[in-house]
């Protein structure tokens, strides 16, 4: 499989369902990237407003504390713009509704690549990782179609090749893409320690001893310094995978028109040659 890794300029779509979740996955990828001179832009599906297990925070103060993280962290890593859609946060998302709007922003940013969640991985309980991943993955394989929502061509775009869907993480396919962040690493640790409500909410992962309903400035220092161990750990985990420092991992498909293009994996072991083993990209 050959990635998109030429020195020409790439327009990078990432299409999240919540204002943290690009975090952990991938911004030290994404910081990379924008070192790189790509432009990248981010859409939060949802508004992130019940992200929290404080019952003393309103909702639409949630969603503003949300966005004003998400904004800050995306400087730190050098990301173009940030657009907030403000679907409701916690499965209810019109997909088709979704997909229209993902697919205007495939053709007016002009994508090359979309980065996502993978909404095919087990176990996935969130409604809006898997109708998001799952649209956006759809966004890329259909905006090539002039037929589909002419609506946009009217208003002066063009249909758009998107070549590839990157999905963060691994718990669903197992990575065929690792990419080195040895030198965006502290960018990445920088990004994700703007995300102050997601700390709390996930304290149980970094120190079970601090109640998540009750966290002062005292108990974030804690939670910060903890997650920056963790950080670090995960990325040098990954990277030992492929003899790399510090690494992040993806599942990334090519895209055809209305498909992925996983024929030339399939028709390789078919043949009975041995699959492509995972590369730096
Ligand atoms: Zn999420």
């Amino acid at each position: 499989m050959e990635l998109m890794n030429s020195p020409q300029k790439l327009n990078i779509l990432v299409i999240m369902a919540h204002h943290d979740d690009a975090a952990f996955a991938c911004g030290g990828t994404l910081a990379k990237w924008a070192e790189q001179g790509y432009d990248i832009y981010m859409i939060s599906v949802t508004s992130s407003d019940i992200g929290t297990l404080r019952s003393d925070i309103p909702s639409e103060e949630l969603r503003e504390i949300c966005e004003k993280e998400l904004l800050a962290a995306n400087e730190i890593i050098g990301i173009k713009e940030t657009i907030f859609l403000r679907y409701p946060d916690g499965g209810f998302i019109d997909g088709a509704k979704l997909r229209e709007q993902l697919i205007f922003y495939v053709r007016k940013l002009k994508a090359d690549r979309i980065v996502t969640l993978d909404p095919w991985q087990p176990y996935e309980v969130h409604p809006d990782h898997v109708i998001v991943g799952k649209m956006a993955a759809e966004a890329g394989a259909f905006s090539a179609f002039p037929l589909l929502h002419q609506k946009h061509l009217n208003k002066g775009l063009i249909p758009q090749e998107c070549s590839e869907v990157w999905f963060m993480g691994t718990l669903g396919h197992a990575p065929n893409c690792y990419v080195d962040i040895s030198s965006t690493l502290e960018k990445k640790v920088s990004h994700i320690l703007q995300f102050e409500s997601t700390f709390t909410l996930l304290s149980e992962l970094f120190a079970p001893d601090i109640d998540p309903r009750n966290v002062g400035s005292i108990e974030l220092k804690q939670l910060k310094k903890l997650a920056r161990r963790l950080l670090n750990s995960l990325a040098l985990t990954f990277g030992k995978k492929v003899n790399l420092k510090a690494a992040e991992a993806f599942y990334v498909q090519k895209t055809l028109p209305g498909h992925f293009d996983n024929f030339i994996q399939m028709t390789q072991e078919m043949l009975g040659n041995t699959p492509e083993p995972p590369k730096i990209c």
